[in-house]
């Protein structure tokens, strides 16, 4: 986040402006800079889900006093809300037949070019501010773990560069259907999500980039695919508006509350800090904690275990990628976890995932596990994704007794 507000910064100053830096709650302080500088209006873009509506509308009753307004944008999804054939109230509950109803008869608007030229700067005597940096806010410098799949910067300019090299200079978007539920390294998928979270790039603009790379190279089942997703990440974003704050409750935007699901922390914990001795959910967890990142097939299984395994309230864990993910975004995040609990307007309520036979499919030799867990480098591929069954067949109690320090399963599971 100080990255990409850093480089916000730096860009406004090269078109001769600049960026007022402030810490504080936004309804204050751009209240506060709206009356001091006598502004026209305030720009903002429209946020869709509870607590960021609120900011705005606090904002916005504040500037009223002064004869001010907010001019809202909604520049965040691929669609134009506008352009819908329904009013977002009644958009399709079921994602499905939201893409049929809008794939072919929507049009994708191309991306508004940034302005050429120097935008005029502001006179007046006021600090613009410097961007803090971690330790201003409390918080310990951080360094990027080499075995993270975001290595990046945050930022526009960064996020510029990363869709230029997955497009255009590694034409890695020609595989991303194949690739997609890889596990490691930087490019089996787009790593869009964080800078899409951030506003730092526009889903219209990856859109257009896809259409000119299809234009010269042809289209196939993966350059597709990557819009298909997008628009998966629009359909979230209109269920938070349709469904107000339902995606946030137990009940999700089904309001069916699972009475089979529990609060217990210690379980949580062991969850979250991967430490349930199943190696494929323990890697994920500890790749999120380390890095602020994991993968879409790592999110789907330690999500399904959470749920399925664990019986834990879906909610706890919700809130746990909402701290630790980079790409965080309420619709997404929330919308994915009711999808996950069954709470969600899914017509396929059987997304139960078997965690073991899931890692064999996407570990199948174990690397991942192993980058992640390094404890286990010295059990066989053949017991990587059941390490007491190593222990067994050694004849040994655990796998503590064994000279390798990592836990018990803390469930059953059945191993295919
Ligand atoms: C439980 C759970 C929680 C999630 N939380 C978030 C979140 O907080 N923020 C977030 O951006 N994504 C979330 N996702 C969706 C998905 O996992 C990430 O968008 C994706 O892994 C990001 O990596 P990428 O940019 O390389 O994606 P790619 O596979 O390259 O996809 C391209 C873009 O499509 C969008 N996209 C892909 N899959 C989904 C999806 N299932 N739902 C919505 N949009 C999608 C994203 O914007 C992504 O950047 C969640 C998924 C699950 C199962």
């Amino acid at each position: 986040m100080i990255e990409s507000v850093q480089d916000l910064k730096s860009s406004l100053r090269a078109r001769g402006s600049d960026l007022f830096v402030r810490i504080g709650k936004p309804e204050e302080i751009i209240f506060e800079l709206a009356s001091e500088l006598k502004t026209s209006w305030v720009y903002c873009n429209r946020e869709r889900t509870r607590e960021e509506v609120e900011v705005q509308n606090e904002l916005e009753k504040k500037l009223w006093t002064i004869g001010q307004e907010i001019l809202f944008y909604r520049g965040k999804m691929l669609l134009y809300t506008s352009d819908l054939p329904f009013p977002v109230t009644h958009t399709p509950d079921v994602f499905t037949q939201f893409r049929k109803e809008i794939e072919n008869f929507v049009p994708i608007r191309e991306p508004i070019e940034p302005i050429a030229d120097k935008i005029a700067s502001i006179s007046a005597k006021i600090d613009f501010g410097e961007v803090p940096v971690l330790s201003d806010l409390g918080f310990e410098e951080i360094s990027i773990d080499p075995r993270s799949a975001f290595p990046f910067k945050g930022g526009e300019s960064e996020a510029l560069k990363r869709l230029q090299y997955y497009v255009w200079d590694t034409k890695a978007v020609k595989t991303y259907k194949e690739t997609r539920n890889e596990l490691l390294g930087t490019d089996y998928s787009s790593k869009f999500s964080p800078y899409l979270a951030f506003g730092c790039l526009s889903p219209k603009k990856i859109h257009h980039e896809i259409k000119l790379f299809e234009e010269r190279y042809g289209t196939n089942e993966s350059t597709y695919w990557v819009t298909f997703e997008l628009l998966w990440r629009d359909f979230f974003r209109l269920m938070a508006k349709k469904f107000v704050n339902k995606i946030f409750l137990k009940g999700g935007t089904l309001g069916r509350e699972r009475k089979d699901l529990s609060d217990d922390m210690e379980l949580f914990a062991k969850w979250a800090e991967g430490r349930t001795g199943i190696p494929f959910i323990d890697a994920n967890m500890r790749e999120l904690a380390l890095t602020g990142f994991m993968s879409n097939r790592g999110r789907q299984n330690v999500a399904s275990f959470l749920v399925n395994d664990l019986k834990l309230n879906w909610q706890l864990g919700a809130e746990w990628f909402e701290a630790n993910l980079i790409d965080y975004d309420p619709s997404s995040n929330w919308g994915n976890w009711n999808y996950v609990a069954g709470v969600g307007n899914d017509p396929r309520q059987d997304r139960v995932f078997n965690i073991v036979s899931q890692a064999k499919r996407y570990d199948p030799e174990g690397t991942y596990v192993k980058t992640w867990l390094p404890e286990l480098q010295a059990v066989p591929e053949a017991y990587i994704h059941a390490p007491e069954t190593y222990a067994e067949s050694q004849g040994f109690q655990s796998v503590s007794a064994m000279g390798i320090e990592y836990p018990e399963p803390i469930v059953q599971l059945k191993v295919y």
